[in-house]
């Protein structure tokens, strides 16, 4: 496809963010201090949130998504997942550049109707697969060659908002971006399991895939647990390797001369989030194809929603 770019490369790239939350500020403060960016302004249903966010970061709250899209070449869609693809759809028609947060949407409709909006109008389609720009996946993505069996560990306590989606949609979702781009196979079959404690829809779920080239990976997910965790434990052929996203920090083992040997991984720590935005710009700038888009979110969001199916369908959810 042919990306459009109205930028020109000396410029900055007008932004604004819709949906000024817990996360959608931090997009703000990014694109105001991202140097080939411009934070012209938000929009959010809540007016005071909007203003707030607005003085803080020095733009204007707009009291319209319309009036925002006249003044903007990209913008951040980080409102609730039910809301991203009636949000998204008008945007991309208008032309407008969309990072929409992940999950990319609720169904596979969507998903379809969001990238096919994009592609009419040329426009970039990037997904907040923020883990995609964790220097761990960038470590991974160099050196994991042959993975037999693959654990995912991604545990928070209970956030109180991002409960219109499952623990599955909203924290697993991460972990199944990553290790699908890893494995690099078709899935062959998947198990899971999961129950709602706090919320009408799941707040933990365990998922097994397996690959067509063997590959096994379990996923074990909580958004109801005491303690924030999250691991990828990768074995392959010779040896394993340990990682932590949140501390960005790693260590892989092997079998050398009859003994096991340990290193740590050194890893340059960096704000992922501000990497993902950054690599945005410049996808506008440059009408290159994002790391994350539209096809790659839907992958992980076709697994999420058939392991959403199968702990519906067993009834431990209202
Ligand atoms: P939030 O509830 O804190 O913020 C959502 C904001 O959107 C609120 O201010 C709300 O008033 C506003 N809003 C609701 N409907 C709107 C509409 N139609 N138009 C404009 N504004 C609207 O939620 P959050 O935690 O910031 O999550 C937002 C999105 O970001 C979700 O899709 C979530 O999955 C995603 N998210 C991603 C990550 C990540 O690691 N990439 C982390 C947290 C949240």
């Amino acid at each position: 496809m042919e990306l459009k770019t109205k930028v020109n490369k000396n410029e900055r790239v007008t932004c604004g963010v819709i949906g000024v939350g817990h996360l959608g500020m931090h997009h703000a403060r990014l694109y105001s201090e991202l140097e080939n960016a411009e934070l012209v302004g938000v929009f959010d249903t809540d007016t005071l949130r909007a203003r707030v966010i607005a003085d803080q970061y020095g733009c204007e709250a707009f009291q319209s998504v319309a009036a925002l899209i006249k003044k903007c070449q990209a913008l951040s869609v980080v409102t609730p997942t039910t809301m991203h693809a009636a949000t998204a759809i008008p945007l991309l028609e208008s032309g407008c550049h969309l990072l929409v947060e992940k999950p990319l949407c609720t169904n596979l409709a969507e998903a379809e109707a969001m990238i096919a909006a994009a592609e009419a109008h040329h426009c970039i389609l990037q997904v907040g697969h923020v883990e995609h720009f964790n220097p761990v996946n960038g470590y991974l993505e160099k050196h994991v060659r042959a993975p037999k069996y693959i654990t995912a560990d991604r545990l928070s306590p209970f956030p109180n908002r991002g409960t219109d989606v499952g623990v599955t949609l909203d924290l697993m979702i991460h972990d199944l971006g990553v290790v699908l781009q890893l494995v690099r196979s078709p899935v062959r079959s998947i198990e899971a399991i999961g129950i709602g404690v706090l919320s009408q829809t799941e707040d933990i779920a365990n998922a097994r895939l397996h690959f067509e080239n063997g590959c096994v990976a379990d996923f074990n997910t909580s958004r109801v647990s005491a303690k924030k965790e999250r691991t990828l434990r990768i074995f392959q052929p010779g040896g394993y390797l340990s990682m932590d996203f949140m501390a960005q920090s790693g260590h892989r083992v092997w079998k050398e001369a009859g003994c096991i040997r340990q290193e740590a991984i050194p890893l340059q720590k960096t704000e992922p989030l501000k990497a993902e935005l950054k690599s945005f710009i410049d996808c506008v700038l440059h009408a290159h194809t994002p790391k994350v888009d539209g096809y790659v979110a839907r992958s992980a969001l076709s697994v999420a929603l058939e392991i959403t199916r199968q702990i519906q369908s067993k009834g431990l959810v209202s």
